[in-house]
C-alpha cells in the first residue's frame, strides 16, 4: 500500500543516515573544514553570538543561567562555542548545555572532546543519546534556548522535531537553528556552487575519507531540505512566533530568516508564545 511503502521507505532512511554518521564520525572536523574551507566555522560562531548565550545581570541569588539544548550536537561544537560565549562575554558559569544526538559514534567523539577542555568536571555539560523527533526524557517546558546546527536537514520528520522543539522550550524560550539552504538566489553563483557541492565534496570524501558515498548523501541532503521560505513556514506551523514578523504578516514570512554568505546557509529563529 501506500502508507506500507512509506513507512519501508522512511526506516530506510534513519538506519542509511546512522550509517552514514557513524562512518564520518572519526574524521566529521576535519571533513567539515575541508568541504566548507573553513567558513562552518564562522557561521557558528555568528549563530552563536546572535544568540548570546548566558545570563549577564542574574536576578537570581544564587544566579541562575540558562538551560541549553543542542540537538543533533554531534561532536560538540556548538555547545563549546555557547559555554564560551556564556563564561567569557555575559560571565556566567551556571550556564550548562544539554549535548544531544541521534549517533553515538558522533556523541563519543563530542564527549571525548568535553573530557579534555575546562568544562571537564563542571557539571555544565551533559549528553543525550536521542531521535529529536521523540525527546521523552527532556521533559516539557525545561529548555530556555534550543539550537541544531546542520542537523535538522537530516530528520526524516522534521515537523515532529519541530513539535518536540516547541514542546521542550520554556514559554519565551528561543528555537534556532542554522541549516544550508538548497539554492542560492543568483543563478550565476548557485550553478558554481551546485559545481562545486556535487562535484568536489564526493571527491574530497573518496580521497580523505575513503567514502565517497556518505558524503554524495550528505549533499543530496542539502538539495532536499526545504526553501528558507519553506522552513520558516513550518516553524511558525508548528506554534513558533518569528521574530521580526507581526500577526499582520503570519501569511508573508519573506525575510523571517537571516541569509549567510550570499544565501548557502541560513538562520532561523522561532519564539515560543
Ligand atoms: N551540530 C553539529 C555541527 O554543527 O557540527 C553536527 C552536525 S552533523 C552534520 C549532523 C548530526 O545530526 C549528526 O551528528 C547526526 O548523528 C545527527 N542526527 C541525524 N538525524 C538525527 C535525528 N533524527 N535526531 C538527532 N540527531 C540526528
Amino acid at each position: 500500500t501506500h502508507f506500507g511503502f512509506e513507512t519501508v521507505a522512511e526506516g530506510l532512511k534513519a538506519s542509511r543516515v546512522g550509517a552514514v554518521f557513524s562512518s564520518v564520525a572519526s574524521n566529521y572536523d576535519t571533513m567539515n573544514d575541508l568541504m566548507s574551507l573553513g567558513i562552518h566555522r564562522l557561521w557558528k560562531d555568528h549563530f552563536v553570538r546572535s544568540l548570546d548565550p548566558g545570563v549577564r545581570h542574574p536576578a537570581t541569588n544564587p544566579p541562575q543561567g540558562q538551560r541549553i539544548l543542542d540537538i543533533a550536537g554531534g561532536t560538540g561544537d556548538i555547545a563549546f562555542r555557547m559555554l564560551d560565549h556564556s563564561t567569557n562575554i555575559n560571565h556566567d558559569r551556571q550556564t550548562s548545555v544539554l549535548v544531544s544526538d541521534i549517533n553515538p559514534d558522533m556523541l563519543g567523539e563530542g564527549k571525548k572532546r568535553f573530557a579534555a577542555s575546562p568544562y571537564h568536571g563542571t557539571g555544565r555539560v551533559d549528553f543525550l543519546e536521542a531521535n529529536a523527533e521523540n525527546l521523552d526524557k527532556v521533559a516539557d517546558s525545561s529548555i530556555d534556548l534550543y539550537t541544531v546546527a546542520f542537523g535538522i536537514r537530516n530528520f526524516t520528520h522534521k515537523d515532529k522535531a519541530l513539535r518536540e522543539a516547541y514542546r521542550v522550550l520554556k514559554p519565551g524560550g528561543v528555537f534556532a537553528c542554522l541549516e544550508f539552504t538548497p539554492q542560492l538566489a543568483n543563478p550565476v553563483l548557485n550553478a558554481l556552487y551546485k559545481r562545486w557541492s556535487f562535484g568536489a565534496i564526493p571527491l574530497i570524501g573518496q580521497i580523505v575519507a575513503a567514502d565517497r558515498d556518505s558524503y554524495q548523501y550528505l549533499v543530496e541532503s542539502i538539495e532536499r531540505f526545504p526553501s528558507q521560505y519553506e522552513f520558516a513556514s513550518m516553524i511558525r506551523d508548528a506554534g513558533f512566533l518569528i521574530p521580526g514578523r507581526t500577526d499582520a504578516d503570519s501569511e508573508n514570512l519573506e525575510g523571517g530568516w537571516e541569509d549567510l554568505s550570499m544565501g548557502i546557509a541560513a538562520i532561523h529563529k522561532g519564539v515560543k508564545p
